[in-house]
């Protein structure tokens, strides 16, 4: 039997020249090569976040790391932080921003549905620090528009930090052009890295909002990675090891985008997502979100009639050992969710799960 196909919507596969960097021998996380690696690598995430006044940061470990750092290095106890929630992952973000002890005001929408902004607006007329959304939600297959979003925090002064988990080299999303304050990823997502990496993006203006004095915590402040990066950038530019295997795995994956080009990557994606949904559709499978809001790095739909969603995703793994995702939360039992993010936008892979998914319909 071939490798398990991975379609859930991340993990991806790893690409062939980035398998190969993660199985080299281990090298030290300092040194010259590694110093020059690291420069290359914020010069690449620099593009890749289209940010080139940012401050970028490779932080170690899953998307989650991202918004931890963004909240030890920006936020302080009590700040009030406005969430937009229209899916797990809006839930998520609430979620940890209470652990944060701040005073969080969630502006929900329904699943599937598009951000309440009149709901934004009315939080926003209140004094807040931020606005916390995610571009992306995976739950549910829907990219929320940020543009009037955005400027409706900035009317009122607050700053805009995005969850790009699922949208960093996937989707457009032009952060300095949206005059977005921070944002995050994951590298195992549109990067098709290894899961271990959440590159970071902190605009001047947020940067500058922030005495380094009143930051949290040592590992997660993002002070820290800017001492170090100043202070011992010319041979240990980081404040802890790094597993080199990741790191160049990542890197390697981020000279792919820029090799790409990142609107020729975007279009891709957007072009196999299409040929994805129009495969589905034809089938009778049904996108549980309005079509201008459908994602093109995950898709989240109804099976037809007489399908249950739980059979789909189980018979294509014991049948055709091809992985994809259920719902969550409330939809779980109801839907499928099938990512199209990196390695798995080429056009043989969404047919060869198209195949198969015939021979279970
Ligand atoms: N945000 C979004 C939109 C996601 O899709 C995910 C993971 O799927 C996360 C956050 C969390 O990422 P991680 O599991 O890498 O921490």
């Amino acid at each position: 039997m071939r490798p398990p196909l991975l379609l859930v919507p991340g993990p991806v596969p790893l690409h062939p020249r980035v398998q190969e960097e993660f199985a080299k021998p281990a090298l030290p996380h300092y040194g010259d090569a590694w110093v020059k690696a690291y420069h290359e690598m914020v010069d690449l995430l620099r593009y890749t976040w289209s940010a080139p006044r940012a401050r970028v940061f490779p932080v170690l470990g899953p998307g989650h790391a991202g918004i931890e750092s963004l909240a030890h290095t920006f936020f302080r106890r009590r700040d009030r932080i406005v969430v937009m929630d229209n899916g797990f992952f809006g839930d998520r973000m609430r979620e940890v921003l209470v652990a944060h002890h701040l005073e969080v005001d969630v502006v929900r929408s329904p699943w599937g549905a598009g951000p309440d902004v009149t709901g934004i607006r009315k939080a926003l007329a209140r004094p807040a620090r931020a606005l916390v959304v995610v571009h992306n939600e995976t739950s549910t297959g829907v990219t929320n528009p940020l543009r009037e979003i955005v400027e409706a925090a900035h009317e009122k002064d607050a700053f805009v930090i995005v969850d790009a988990v699922s949208s960093l080299a996937g989707l457009p999303f032009p952060f300095e052009a949206l005059g977005i304050d921070g944002a995050f990823s994951a590298s195992q997502k549109c990067l098709a890295a290894p899961a271990g990496i959440s590159p970071v993006a902190v605009a001047p203006s947020l940067w500058e909002s922030a005495d380094e004095n009143d930051a949290e915590g040592w590992y997660f402040n993002l002070f820290t990675w800017d001492k170090y990066e100043r202070e011992w950038g010319d041979w240990h530019p980081t404040p802890t090891t790094i597993s080199s295997n990741l790191f160049y795995a990542v890197h390697r994956a981020l000279v792919l985008v820029k090799e790409e080009g990142l609107e020729a990557r975007i279009a891709r994606h957007a072009k196999m997502a299409a040929r994805l949904r129009e495969g589905l559709r034809a089938m009778g499978f049904r996108p549980i979100a309005p079509d201008d809001l459908l994602s093109n790095t995950v898709a989240c739909l109804a099976p037809p009639q007489g399908l249950p969603a739980a059979d789909v995703v189980r018979r294509l793994r014991e049948e055709h050992n091809i992985y994809i995702s259920g719902g969550l939360g409330p939809l779980r039992g109801k839907t499928i969710r099938i990512g199209t993010m990196g390695t798995q936008a080429e056009p043989d892979v969404v047919d060869a799960l198209l195949a198969s998914l015939r021979l279970i319909r």
